[in-house]
């Protein structure tokens, strides 16, 4: 096994109680959503808080992913803290670990030692089939014995006092993500029958749904062109997949992403569309954050703005994501 990967101990216990919590709340929570759906209908304020809040996870796993992760911008106290908050509201675990774990598949990629490829499985065998591989890479992966060594791969984050106060109080976080915003919008709409349909569908549900959707990002985006195309030919099989990157804001333009792992802005073409990044781009433009790394290419787009915003250009390869 590579460094930083954790066979046995506490860190694999807390890994697996982790998993076991978000996957009982989410699946039974999910369960009971179908069902009120079916039984009780929905309204408008439970599809609206619904859509609200998918985008607003959608666009703090993109912070979680550009800022945490890569490093693609920089910016104050305040905006650190923001961002951190709805990472970490996104419910897929604490930035320590989503970032140790997002590391390692980087500097791993469909290789033994990669967290969750479609190729090798957590011990670094072969998948027996491809179905097995998409299996673990969409999610099979939170439930193998072996975890990441944040001392290897988050030294960063473990001493920022921002990103470690938000990873040790994340449940509180999922709380108020899963349950009690969606519950008290519901409840200020329409009394309580809105606020247990919103609770169930525009809380747990929604959770689900959008993991499942950050997660094809694994799966479909790693499937070495037998889904979406490769615009790069890379020692790994990352592919631009377009209904993934509409369902995740940007993420899916995965090929694009692993030839530049530092770029704030993934659109290599007119058709990839970059919410995420478009977002980060019209920050900087506010003041709100700085020193956006963008690759020549990104950067060749960004400059026909008519307002272009101070852009570092950086030609990053996937062994330097730190
Ligand atoms: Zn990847
Ligand atoms: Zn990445």
């Amino acid at each position: 096994m590579p460094r930083g990967v954790v066979v046995e101990g506490p860190l694999v216990d807390a890994k697996f109680l982790d998993s076991r919590i978000a996957f009982v709340i989410m699946v039974t929570g999910s369960i009971a959503a179908l069902i009120w759906a079916f039984t009780q209908g929905l309204g408008w304020v439970e599809i609206s808080v619904f859509l609200g809040t998918f985008a607003l996870s959608t666009v703090g796993i993109g912070f979680m992913h550009r800022y945490f992760v890569h490093r693609s911008f920089r910016c104050g106290p305040v905006m650190r803290t923001l961002c951190a908050m709805i990472a970490t509201m996104a419910v897929q675990g604490s930035i320590l670990k989503w970032v140790s774990n997002h590391r390692r598949h980087h500097l791993h990629a469909d290789k033994p030692g990669d967290v969750h490829s479609p190729y090798y499985d957590g011990a670094g065998n072969q998948h027996v089939s491809f179905l097995k591989g998409m299996l673990h890479a969409q999610g099979g992966w939170v439930w193998d014995k072996q975890t990441t060594d944040p001392e290897v791969y988050a030294k960063d984050i473990l001493a920022d006092p921002i990103a470690m106060f938000f990873t040790r109080t994340r449940w509180y976080w999922v709380a108020a993500s899963a349950v009690l915003i969606p519950g008290a919008i519901g409840y200020a709409f329409g009394g309580v029958h809105t606020m247990i349909g919103c609770v169930l569908f525009s809380g747990l549900l929604r959770s689900y749904l959008m993991t499942m959707a950050t997660s094809l990002v694994n799966s479909v985006c790693h499937s070495d062109g037998r889904y979406g195309y490769r615009r790069y030919e890379l020692n790994d099989g990352t592919t631009n997949e377009l209904v993934t990157t509409f369902l995740t804001f940007g993420e899916g333009l995965h090929n694009n992403h692993h030839r530049f792992p530092r770029d704030a802005y993934l659109s290599h073409a007119w058709y990839e569309i970059d919410i995420n990044g478009l977002i980060i781009l019209g920050l900087g433009k506010l003041g709100l954050v700085h020193d956006i790394f963008l690759s020549p290419v990104s950067a060749a787009g960004a400059a026909t703005s008519p307002n272009p915003i101070d852009v570092v250009a950086e030609d990053l390869d996937a062994s330097s994501v730190r």
